[in-house]
């Protein structure tokens, strides 16, 4: 069962679940506040140009338990980065 799709918490059966909830990074402190995010560097041997794809870390929380499942805005944006970086390696 997934929380994201199907909306219903896989730990107390809630349908009370919040989709697209940001996750905040705090630790600039007063008040500054990222969102978090998750990259893949395309090229992680190179010097400067390591082409990091980033996407946004989200998620999907549970209003009844606090049951928290995060997941990326974009995954397919991620694994084709993933998947240039591999075929670097073999090069
Ligand atoms: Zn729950």
């Amino acid at each position: 069962m997934s929380m994201k799709k199907d909306s219903v918490c896989p730990q107390c059966g809630s349908r009370n679940v919040m989709l697209g909830v940001k996750l905040d990074d705090r630790a600039g402190g007063a008040g500054a506040r990222w969102d978090a995010t998750l990259s893949v560097e395309q090229n992680p041997d190179a010097i400067f140009f390591k082409e990091a794809t980033t996407v946004d870390l989200k998620a999907c929380v549970c209003a009844q338990c606090g049951h928290v499942e995060p997941y990326v805005a974009n995954p397919s944006q991620l694994w084709t980065a993933y998947q240039t970086a591999r075929s670097e390696q073999r090069r």
